[in-house]
């Protein structure tokens, strides 16, 4: 590995996801122009970019899901494809230039606060990089969560995660089994069951499904969505009803919804499923959004197609060219995907070193937190946007990314103004934003919904991926740099923002 300094710039953004996309405009937008972005992959696009098994689509309606400085009106239909969103992220990185500013393959290894020098010195697998300022932006489902399966290793036909489907492999005619119901097998499993001979699915737990309600805009539609305010009015509309679902089942605001959302889910399983055993065997009986709901349409009819099985346990043990099923029931396959979903978060905060030389991960011993899920003590300059900071998730896997973008660029443009060097969130502040998030947190379904484990809680039981209320009230809640929360460093003095002694 090389160990070279590759560059100084003011800011490092790492991630080239949406988020990745909407930050580097937000601080281009505020005049915040030397700025690099360093990403692993070798393109745009993030999670839309990295996955792309067939089927693989958003599953909530594509006119809110994109950025507002860049509204398309290009959507084929009421939920785009993994093809269309990545070709519309990369569209959008063209539109501001963001691929001459981006270094790809080039993934950060660990990071540290020099604070001498006052910058982040991050490795990389491509040598160092130095900034005054550090945004991580690489999102929450980046990391596979990849079961222990005794044998897997010695399987003797194909077998691989949900997010790293091989290239060009269709599943025509093969035996296929996968493992997992959540929203990536919801989507694997139609397609499978359409070319593949035969498809077994293990189900560890069932979980609730709401209708997608898909379909193609008809030329009409299309030609209206090109009208601005046809566009906007579609996007606020959605966003409204996505608002009020998180709230409710969420953040657990409005029982009546929640309880609403429920019946709806209830009734979508009773109209697809007329076999009372098998609507048994996939009624879940912990609340909705205890584990994110599904949204599919053709799940429950792939599930009852004559090539397809259901098995309802967890899959435990491979032999040869079968997988195992708890109860040991035994199935000959030559494919087994692993739909089996992603550590939240993954371990970028284990890899950041906080002033004191402890990693964050470490210093914050499985509880993780960030004071409005950027800014995090003990570690000056550094901002973390969406899933890369603990509760940055909303509803909108897009939205983050603006919000969060506009906070820091009025953070930076803040310090500009005041001759700030260096600016770091007070203990207390963090603290005690958290215990707020955690207190609201315990009432959604993701706490109080009874199924356990989910991808949410961290190891003290807490949600760590929610933000505790809606994206509006996030919205509201970073439209100002809040500057009294923070330490600000001014040469060799530091004082805290409201004119108070630090400790
Ligand atoms: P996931 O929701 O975490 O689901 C993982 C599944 O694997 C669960 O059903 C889990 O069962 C199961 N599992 C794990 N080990 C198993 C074993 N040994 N045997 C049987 N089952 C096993 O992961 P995901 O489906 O990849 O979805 C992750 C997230 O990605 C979603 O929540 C969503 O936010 C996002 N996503 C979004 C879209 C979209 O269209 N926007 C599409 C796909 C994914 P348990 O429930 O018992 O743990």
């Amino acid at each position: 590995m090389a160990l070279t300094i590759v560059e100084h710039t003011r800011v490092l953004i790492v991630g080239s996801g949406g988020n990745g996309i909407a930050t580097a405009v937000c601080l281009q937008q505020a005049g915040i122009t030397d700025f690099r972005i360093l990403t692993k992959h070798d393109e745009f696009g993030g999670t839309w970019y990295q996955n792309t098994y067939p089927g693989c689509a958003v599953d909530v309606p594509s006119s809110a899901y994109q950025l507002g400085c860049s509204l398309t009106d290009q959507w084929t239909a009421t939920h785009a494809s993994q093809a269309e969103l990545a070709k519309y992220l990369q569209q959008v990185a063209t539109d501001f230039g963001l691929y001459e500013r981006t270094h790809f393959r080039t993934e950060l290894l660990s990071a540290e606060w020099v604070d001498d020098r006052r910058r982040w010195s991050v490795t990389t697998n491509n040598g160092i990089y130095t900034a005054d300022v550090l945004i991580l932006v690489t999102g929450f489902l980046e990391e596979p969560s990849v079961p222990k399966i005794n044998g897997a290793t010695e399987f003797g036909g194909r077998i691989f995660h949900s997010s790293l489907w091989p290239r060009g492999y269709t599943g025509q005619g093969d035996r296929v089994a996968v493992v997992g119901t959540g929203s990536s097998s919801l989507q694997i499993v139609p397609a499978m069951q359409k070319v593949a001979s035969s498809v077994v699915v293990f189900q560890r737990t069932p979980q609730w499904i709401l209708p997608k309600e898909y379909r193609q805009f008809t030329e009409e539609e299309r030609r209206q969505l090109q009208e601005p305010e046809v566009l906007h009015k579609v996007r606020d509309e959605v966003r409204r009803n996505m608002e009020q679902m998180w709230s409710a089942v969420f953040v657990g605001d409005d029982p009546e919804v929640a309880a609403a959302v429920e019946a709806e889910a209830r009734k979508h399983l009773e109209s697809q499923v007329i076999d009372p055993e098998l609507r048994r065997l996939i009624t879940p009986t912990h609340r909705l959004g205890c584990k994110r709901q599904g949204i599919s349409d053709d799940y429950y009819p792939a599930l009852q197609a004559e090539n397809v099985q259901l098995v309802p346990e967890a899959a435990v043990k491979i032999n040869g060219s079968t997988i195992v099923s708890a109860s040991g029931r035994s199935f000959e396959v030559d494919t087994i995907v692993l739909a089996t979903g992603f550590n939240f978060g993954g371990s970028i905060l284990s890899r950041i070193k906080r002033r004191d030389g402890v990693t964050v991960g470490d210093y914050q011993q499985g509880h993780p937190r960030a004071y409005k899920a950027v800014t995090v003590c003990g570690c000056p300059n550094l901002f973390l946007v969406g899933g890369a900071g603990p509760n940055g998730q909303s509803w909108n896997g897009l939205g983050a990314g603006e919000i969060v973008g506009g906070y820091i660029a009025k953070a930076l443009t803040w310090m500009r103004e005041n001759g700030i060097e260096a600016i770091e969130v007070l203990e207390a502040a963090e603290l005690s934003w958290k215990r707020n998030a955690d207190a609201i947190l315990a009432r959604g379904a993701s706490i109080a919904g009874g199924c356990g484990a989910n991808y949410s809680l961290d190891e003290h039981g807490y949600n760590k991926a929610a933000w505790p209320g809606t994206e509006s009230n996030m919205r509201r809640e970073l439209s100002v740099f809040d500057h009294t929360a923070y330490i600000a460093i001014r040469g060799v003095n530091s004082v805290a923002c409201d004119g108070r002694t630090p400790n």
